[in-house]
């Protein structure tokens, strides 16, 4: 009998009011019924909302090192349970254990951050143009936050929004990924247990109707969203128009550039790793390599090799390097693209293109081999569109400007990567290209907790998560002038 899942709404463990549920199962092994879990509507998200409206009342008085405290015990538990969370998280989403466990850390890094941040939280003070009189500005909570995320890091992601808000003294409605909704249940756990009080956290369970619901209730005063381009500017619009403060993570299509001066071993790693980690199934994943002419065959074959090698198979086996797609819809959406690529202009599949299922390991689940397109060229679909899959397409560049210039055509601008022993050559690259994150002799993949993290253009609207700039998006600015002159000082009038 699967198991059955609840909402957590002001600290108990409740069904939807309509009762309807839906199901989650293991995208390696479709036999394998994770749980069901309530598929809300706008009742139950209201029910959330209530809850952590009444919260913040008193959770917005409470000492931020206090609340600091009760995050550094979340990053204690997390640390307690971390095998058990990676391997749950297996389970629902696929990635091997390896790297769900790093998706553990990150959160158990982020809660260390943001619990030593709230004996920060800097204002600033600043001269008065008047004399005896004091001019400050504090950052204060905003209220109830919506945070809605993607199944692909179920806690990591999470945990950069969640973490840093409940550190500022907000209270949360969070909706996680309706494709690993175990997470957002064992999330819960750890803050209940490290002493969140009630209401200041709920999930609320449930697909698009629950997000937008999220989205339009006007008790909730700031949307946190990571997710697909698509999804993400209607939910911009929407809450735009209810004047909410807005924070989206979105889609990419990174790329990494090899040139012939460039440890060549160490970018072939770097391609391997960013292309086909996660199943490429990162918003940071390589989707693009783009290699100077001078190395283009060379490098190819040695890729190729390399690639075909890549042990497929369920993430929680011992010494699989790469798990299912998340689901069948994604599975079906990665073949599409492959075959487009293979209809488009000259490009070539040399590598992949085909469902893994030649296994026993693999015969039940939803995986794809790992696929190489070969002379794509920038104008191509499979060079411009995100796939969210194992499939990498390499475009050939004369030179370093020609290379970026490839790199900066695409709608998106998250992750990019350079690898080059030229110090010059990395410097104007830093200079010249289009992203939120430039890795250079590094993957297009490898955040860390304690930095900023977000995109330009098609990728996100100006907010950073990761780092301080995370408590930018969960406060406001308040200003507060005190004149203790005992008389009336008209500030740009009387002293001018
Ligand atoms: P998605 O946009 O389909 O869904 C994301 C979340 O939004 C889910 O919880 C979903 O239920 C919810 N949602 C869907 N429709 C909604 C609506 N109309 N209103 C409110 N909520 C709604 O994305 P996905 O398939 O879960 O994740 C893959 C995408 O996420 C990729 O594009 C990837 O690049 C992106 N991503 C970005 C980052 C980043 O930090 N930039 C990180 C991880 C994933």
């Amino acid at each position: 009998m699967a198991e059955t899942f609840k909402n957590y709404i002001n600290g108990a463990w409740v069904d939807s009011r309509s009762g309807a549920s839906f199901e989650n199962r293991n995208p390696a092994d479709r036999d394998d019924v994770i749980g069901t879990f309530p598929q809300s509507d706008a009742t139950d998200v209201e029910a959330a909302a209530r809850a952590a409206a009444e919260a913040y009342k008193t959770w917005r008085l409470i000492p931020a090192p206090k609340r600091g405290d009760m995050l550094r015990a979340a990053g204690d538990i997390l640390v307690r349970r971390k095998d058990e969370l990676a391997r749950a998280m297996t389970r629902e989403m696929g990635k091997p254990v390896f790297e769900t466990k790093g998706d553990v850390q990150e959160a158990i890094d982020t809660a260390y951050y943001a619990a030593t941040e709230t004996r920060r939280l800097f204002g600033y003070n600043a001269p008065s143009e008047l004399a005896n009189k004091v001019n400050l500005s504090f950052r204060v909570p905003i209220g109830v936050c919506g945070i809605i995320t993607a199944w692909n890091f179920p806690m990591a992601v999470p945990s950069w929004k969640i973490l840093p808000a409940l550190a500022c003294g907000n209270t949360i409605v969070y909706k996680p990924s309706e494709d690993a909704p175990h997470s957002g249940n064992l999330m819960a756990e750890v803050l209940e247990e490290a002493g969140i009080p009630a209401g200041v956290f709920n999930v609320v369970h449930g697909a698009s109707e629950c997000g937008a619901a999220i989205v339009e209730h006007p008790e909730i005063r700031v949307i946190g969203f990571t997710g697909s381009t698509v999804v993400g500017n209607e939910i911009a619009s929407r809450a735009g128009a209810m004047n909410k403060k807005v924070s989206l993570e979105m889609g990419g299509k990174n790329a990494q550039i090899v040139m012939p001066d460039a440890d060549l071993n160490l970018a072939l790693e770097g391609a391997l790793w960013g292309a086909f980690g996660t199943t490429g199934q990162r918003c940071t994943a390589t989707s693009r390599l783009i290699i100077h002419e001078a190395i283009y065959d060379d490098f190819i074959n040695r890729l190729i090799t390399k690639a075909g090698k890549i042990k497929i198979g369920p993430g929680l086996e011992e010494g699989t390097e790469m798990g299912p797609v998340i689901n069948e819809k994604q599975l079906k959406r990665v073949e599409e693209y492959v075959r487009i690529g293979r209809e488009e202009d000259k490009a070539v599949c040399i590598l992949g293109g085909d469902r893994a299922t030649g296994s026993q390991d693999t015969a039940n689940g939803w995986f794809f081999l790992p696929t190489i397109f070969i002379d794509v060229t920038r104008d191509m679909r499979i060079a411009r569109e995100e796939i969210f899959g194992p499939v990498l397409s390499i475009l050939k560049a004369r030179d370093l400007s020609d290379a970026i210039d490839i790199l900066n055509d695409t709608p998106y601008g998250l992750s990019s990567s350079l690898y080059t022993a030229n110090v010059n050559d990395a410097f104007r690259a830093i200079r010249d290209i289009e992203a939120g994150i430039t890795y250079i002799n590094v993957p297009t993949i490898g955040a860390e907790a304690h930095m900023p993290f977000g995109g330009v253009k098609g990728t996100g609207n100006g907010h950073r998560e990761g780092g301080w700039t995370a408590f930018d998006i969960f406060t406001e600015w308040k200003t507060v002038y005190i004149d203790y002159s005992g008389s009336l000082q008209r500030a740009q009038i009387d002293n001018y």
